[in-house]
């Protein structure tokens, strides 16, 4: 496959060196307004991105935080194939000289082969922030790495707004930068702290800063003009050593560059290597993680590692794609663990629903006189308000009942759901019966729940469990009610939209009504079907054996062995935190 390359040599003429990638997620990242990292959380966190294959990961600054303190601490007890932890901190106070400033103790103490020092370049900081003269400055920052080489430390500098200070005095800021290389700091790292600066600008400066130092640069971008990404990459194509970023681009403000973007940028568009094969196919994978332990919702959009980054819905797009996926993917979506895909909507044609058919492993022949019929029923529901783009468990339910592949593992006779509130100041109460078949089975169940969707949900589950007890593992992970304009001589209708996950995966139903329960019962329901064609689909592609310990269950029930239950789905811990987790949220 052919792509439009960049020059893949540097100034010199020589093949491009690898880019080190330093990861500031657990320190700059926390700083993010709706970021709060538990040691716990900052621990695992440290883990993956060794597994990425970060080469260094700031974990806090121990000077300003005990709970990085002890996140130290703990961190020394992992075992860590690639990365180095670095611990982070500011330059001596101005007031004391290096060995009595508790804050360059404490760094120390965080027991760190490699310590990062930030430290001033904009001479209106030294005068206004720090509070002292330009002079003393310099010697804070010579002190400060000379203490810490003393100590044996090896010693990154980060050149705090030195893109801004550059343009306010850049004599000084140079005169900043030679006094850390002197001191003997291993990388100097060119800080756009307020994230005010455009690539050319930064491009200019680098050049000029490269002209003068000999010592290895790094860049550390914020992202307030929306061009952290850019920054970086343009340091990179200047030959720099070192890029810093976030995983996922969190942080304070406007965020960071995020790592996301610039990893697979520096190795798949400009050869500058920083991981291997391996371990970028596992990017997407770490970013969906730090924003589990984040606890933020991912963005859909996010470039190479968002659920629609590689998310194609036009016809003429879907057409193309299916014959080559050059003509509208910049890269192959494996390369970076992601993966294509088809939408369902109105602007669909044949192509969308082949592709999307063969994604689920639903075969669809172009001659299917069906084909033509649920492209139909398609663009009906849609008219009514369905929409599939975050339903694919509904999707995949209509397409095998018109093509084949769908049974029926439960018939409803009837439900009702009463909505009570006895006294006024006293919270309501919710209680749903449901009466429905499975098999000649009749049963009759009613559970409490703390709203009517609760409810009917409650008791639609215990009415089947004891039929599926796989069951037990399904939870409700999100619940969304959009009310859709009303059409002319028509009431408005709502649309709920259900995630739902077991221990392994989590799909989205959909259902539409002008009743609100009714909406949220079509999408109850599609979810528990599609949990158990799913369940039973798997069970018989593995033989069709039913587990001994299910069929004594059933027969002790006095029931029909239930050919949906598969009993033993593989229980993985690391899914099954995962799903507590987003209960936590949404409950
Ligand atoms: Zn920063």
């Amino acid at each position: 496959m052919s792509r439009p390359r960049t020059r893949h040599v540097n100034a010199a003429g020589a093949a491009p060196t690898p880019v080190e990638l330093y990861d500031t997620t657990l320190r700059d990242g926390a700083q993010a307004e709706e970021v709060s990292y538990s040691v716990e959380d900052k621990l695992r966190i440290t883990e993956k991105l060794d597994e990425l294959g970060i080469h260094c990961i700031e974990g806090g600054w121990p000077g300003a935080s005990p709970k990085d303190v002890l996140y130290f601490k703990e961190a020394r007890k992992l075992t860590l194939d690639r990365s180095a932890v670095v611990a982070f901190g500011a330059t001596h106070r101005a007031g004391v000289e290096a060995d009595q400033d508790p804050a360059l103790r404490s760094l120390l103490d965080a027991e760190t082969e490699i310590v990062t020092i930030f430290g001033k370049s904009w001479d209106f900081h030294v005068t206004q922030a720090l509070n002292t003269t330009l002079d003393r400055n310099l010697k804070l920052i010579d002190g400060t790495i000379a203490f810490l080489l003393r100590h044996g430390r090896r010693v990154f500098y980060d050149a705090e707004h030195f893109f801004d200070g550059y343009k306010a005095n850049p004599a000084y800021a140079m005169r900043t930068l030679k006094a850390a290389e002197s001191a003997g700091a291993e990388r100097l790292i060119l800080c756009d702290t307020n994230g005010g600066t455009m690539p050319w600008h930064v491009r200019e400066m680098i050049s000029a800063v490269q002209a003068g130092i000999r010592a290895p640069l790094g860049i550390h971008a914020h992202n307030d003009s929306g061009v952290g990404v850019a920054n970086s990459l343009t340091a990179a194509e200047l030959g720099i050593t070192q890029v810093q970023g976030m995983i996922n681009g969190l942080g304070e403000r406007c965020g960071n560059a995020d790592l996301c973007a610039i990893i697979p940028n520096l190795q798949l568009k400009m050869g500058r290597r920083c991981l291997d094969d391996a371990q970028l196919a596992r990017l997407k994978e770490v970013s969906r993680f730090v924003w589990e332990i984040t606890n933020l919702q991912p963005p859909t959009h996010q470039p190479y590692v968002g659920e629609s980054a590689f998310a194609h819905k036009g016809g003429v797009h879907v057409h193309a794609i299916r014959k080559s996926p050059l003509t509208y993917e910049h890269i192959r979506p494996e390369l970076v663990g992601n993966r294509q895909r088809v939408l369902i909507s109105d602007s669909s044609g044949k192509s969308n629903l082949l592709q999307k058919a063969a994604d689920y492993h639903v075969v669809i022949d172009q001659s299917n006189p069906n084909l033509a019929a649920l492209l139909e029923q398609l663009k009906t529901l849609e008219g009514q308000g369905y929409q599939f783009e975050g339903a694919e468990g509904s999707f995949e339910l209509l397409m095998k009942k018109a093509v084949g592949g769908y049974r029926r593992f439960f018939e409803l006779i009837g439900f009702r759901v009463i909505v009570e509130k006895r006294r006024e100041g006293e919270e309501a109460v919710s209680e749903a019966m449901i009466h429905l078949k499975v098999g000649d089975a009749v049963e009759h169940t009613a559970a409490e729940g703390r709203g009517p969707v609760g409810a009917l949900d409650n008791a639609l589950r215990k009415a089947l469990e004891k039929f599926y007890p796989e069951l037990q593992e399904v939870r409700l992970l999100d619940y969304k009610v959009r009310v859709l304009a009303a059409g002319r001589g028509t009431a408005s209708r709502v649309r709920v939209l259900i995630e739902s996950g077991d221990t392994e995966h989590k799909w989205g139903t959909v259902g539409v009504s002008e009743n609100i329960i009714e909406a949220s019962w079509q999408a109850l329901a599609d979810s528990i079907e599609y949990k158990l064609l799913r369940d039973h689909a798997q069970k018989q592609a593995a033989g069709g054996q039913e587990p001994p310990r299910a069929a004594q269950r059933a027969r002790r029930n006095g029931k029909r062995p239930s050919s949906g239950d598969d009993g033993g789905v593989n229980r993985k811990g690391s899914s099954r935190k995962r799903v507590g987790r987003r209960e936590r949220r949404e409950g």
